[in-house]
């Protein structure tokens, strides 16, 4: 498991950045695990090419950028501009960072923090959660289907196989569109499986568009509405396949005909849309309140914001909460009293949360 580390930080984004860049100013040690290939992998996958970044501030908050270094520019910049511009500071400041690496879990040690992930443990003496509000849903089928990717990152790695995107929404009509242009680039013919749980697919016009293009330009499409990922299982060669349902009829003597397809796992992208954070506080063991009717001004009655302290430390010891994972509220616990936070998902509340928490850290390791 290697060195026990001041400081973990999950999720790379403008918040882990911002926290990992305050370490290494204050001489804390520290690690960044993030599941994406590169920094701001979430930022990268969400905003649509081209998008500016704004350096948005909210108008009641008095602090400035408490990290100068990764405020957007004034004069906006398209988002793979900004990027660009961090991925260079990352490498100029030489900040640690475990790419490829998915947070699972925290074990309490005796005197530290094991933060458990997919290519093992990191022990840290404080944990800072940053992984953002966007966490991707899992497929719910009977066995594992941990190994389905949830996002695009490269299409030419699906080049020679037959693909399967689940999902009927833009983003899985976007994945689909790249894999077809990078086939179609490659002079591939296998074709790309679209399934949809229901027997409607539902995109924009813009895209429908874009797709359609691709189809007159040649893309191989087979469509599978109103098909259901049913089972992850392992085949006998070790392979890890997804198997979907593609159809179904019921007889009248009770017996189910159906047809199903069986592809492996790393053909296979699912883009069924994302969730909040809570199932993650929720598995960790980290309070959440819900809130009663007229107690919270931005979250509505009966949903369940993470309870932290002023210095956004959890119910779990040691475990602080950062960044778009606690917007666009939290429940705040100041002087005997507990009440809703507002806290806009915004660059800027993300790193001077960073800020916050890695002062109060740096105070109680000193
Ligand atoms: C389309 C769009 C446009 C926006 N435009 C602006 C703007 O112009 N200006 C502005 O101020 N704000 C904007 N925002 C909001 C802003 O992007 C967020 O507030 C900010 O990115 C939050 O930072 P974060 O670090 O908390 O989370 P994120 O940026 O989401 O970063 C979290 C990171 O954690 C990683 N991660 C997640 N789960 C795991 C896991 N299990 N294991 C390991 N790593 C994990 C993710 O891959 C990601 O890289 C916009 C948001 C969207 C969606």
């Amino acid at each position: 498991m290697g060195k026990t580390y001041d400081v973990v930080i999950v999720g790379g984004g403008p918040a882990g950045i911002a926290a990992a860049y305050l370490c290494h100013k204050n001489g804390l040690s520290y690690m960044v695990l993030e599941q994406g290939k590169g920094v701001f992998q979430g930022i990268a996958t969400t905003y649509p090419e081209g998008k500016n970044v704004y350096a948005s501030k909210p108008k009641e908050s008095p602090e400035p950028f408490l990290v100068e270094e990764l405020r957007p520019p004034d004069k906006p910049v398209t988002v793979e501009k900004y990027i660009q511009y961090v991925q260079h500071f990352v490498q100029h400041e030489k900040l640690k960072i475990e790419t490829e690496v998915q947070f699972e879990d925290i074990r309490d040690e005796r005197d530290h923090l094991v933060v458990q992930t997919s290519r093992g443990g990191f022990r840290g003496r404080k944990v800072v959660l940053a992984f953002g509000s966007s966490i991707p849903k899992e497929l719910s089928v009977y066995g594992d289907a941990k190994m389905v990717a949830k996002t695009l990152e490269d299409p030419r790695k699906y080049i020679g196989a037959r693909t399967l995107v689940i999902g009927g929404g833009n983003t899985a009509a976007d994945v689909l569109i790249s894999i077809l242009k990078a086939k179609r680039e490659a002079n591939d013919n296998h074709p790309v499986y679209w399934a949809h749980i229901s027997e409607k697919f539902d995109v924009n016009k813009e895209t429908a568009q874009r797709l359609g293009e691709e189809i007159l330009l040649g893309g191989n499409i087979r469509l599978l509405p109103g098909a259901t990922p049913r089972i992850g299982e392992v085949d006998e060669e070790g392979v890890d396949r997804l198997v979907i349902r593609i159809n179904e009829f019921r007889q009248n003597d009770g017996i189910e005909i159906y047809h199903a397809m069986s592809f492996p796992m790393k053909n296979v992208i699912a883009c069924i849309g994302s969730q909040g954070p809570l199932p993650i506080y929720d598995k960790l063991g980290i309070q959440t309140i819900a809130c009663a009717e007229g107690v919270c001004q931005v979250a509505k009655e009966g949903d369940r914001l993470i309870l932290l302290t002023a210095e956004y430390e959890s119910t779990r010891k040691g475990v602080y909460v950062i960044g778009g994972a606690i917007s666009p509220s939290f429940m705040k616990i100041s002087t005997g009293a507990i009440q809703e936070e507002k806290h806009p998902n915004l660059i800027y509340t993300a790193i001077n949360d960073a800020y916050h928490v890695v002062e109060s850290i740096r105070k109680k390791l000193a």
